[in-house]
């Protein structure tokens, strides 16, 4: 029972080849840790997923909760239950985080069926979101990412992953320009959101972030693909050790 099974993915960029023969298998409720070197394809692949524009996919495939991923619409994988953080980092000016929210919120629970969720309801959702993630309740007025700080970015998508409740989360360089502060809310974020049928992949440069997110696994992407997985005290080595005794080729300046 396997909510994401990726087998043997190729996808490329601008004609180059990224990511080269990846495989990782993830199970419902649990938490993978994505680590490796600058301009390894960590990002990419979160992009592929995602199914954002620009990334074509030469081979192999993904399945998520048994639906062939890649064949799906950027839109709908959202609505399967994907979300990739840090996805919407353009400004929506005239937008309202809280328009936009409900309006990502409303789709989501149609394609699943459910009902709608009144405005009322919402707004105390909203409202409890914000508090959790220590953003002020003004935040949800304010245009989407309009004059929004480093740190106010993520929060604000932390709570947008609070709202959506996903199936797989997929993080990415959560700690990058986060003070121990911030990093902590997004832990906890992160944290209160693990169940046993909601998956995350984290991916970080840094060990630090892994001491308050416990990953199940944690896994080296190198030149496209996984060279080396293992679980938590795998980070602990890296950190130690670098990457440069897996004997992964060198990673490209960016
Ligand atoms: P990571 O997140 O592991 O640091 P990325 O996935 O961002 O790595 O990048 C992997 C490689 O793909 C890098 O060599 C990067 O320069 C290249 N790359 C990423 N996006 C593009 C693009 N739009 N056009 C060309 N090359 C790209
Ligand atoms: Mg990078
Ligand atoms: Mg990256």
């Amino acid at each position: 029972n396997s909510l994401l099974t990726i087998k043997d993915l190729y996808a490329s960029v601008e004609d180059k080849q990224i990511i080269k023969g990846l495989n990782l298998e993830i199970k419902p409720g649990e938490v993978h840790a994505i680590m490796g070197p600058n301009g390894a394809g960590k990002s990419t692949l979160g992009y592929v997923l995602s199914g954002r524009e620009g990334y074509s996919v030469d081979g192999g495939n993904v399945a998520l909760a048994g639906q062939d991923l890649l064949e799906m619409e950027t839109e709908d994988r959202a609505r399967a239950g994907l979300f990739l953080a840090f996805q919407y980092p353009v400004e929506i000016p005239g937008v309202s985080n809280l328009e936009f929210l409900k309006a990502s919120v409303d789709a989501q629970r149609e394609a699943r069926g459910e009902e709608a969720i009144t405005s009322a309801e919402f707004l105390k959702e909203a409202k409890a979101a914000c508090k959790q993630v220590n953003l002020p309740v003004s935040f949800l007025k304010r245009g989407v990412n309009e004059g929004f700080s480093g740190g106010e970015k993520k929060r604000n998508e932390l709570m947008q992953m609070l709202l959506l409740k996903p199936t797989l989360c997929i993080l990415d360089e959560t700690d990058s320009g986060l003070d121990i502060d911030a990093l902590q809310v997004v832990a906890e974020g992160v944290n209160s959101q693990r169940s046993a049928d909601r998956s995350f992949i984290v991916v970080t440069h840094y060990q630090r972030l892994l001491d308050y997110i416990k990953p199940d696994f944690v896994h080296v992407l190198s030149d496209g693909k996984i060279v080396k997985s293992g679980d938590a005290s795998l980070a602990h080595e890296l950190e130690a050790q670098g990457y440069a005794w897996l004997q992964t080729a060198p990673a490209e300046d960016e």
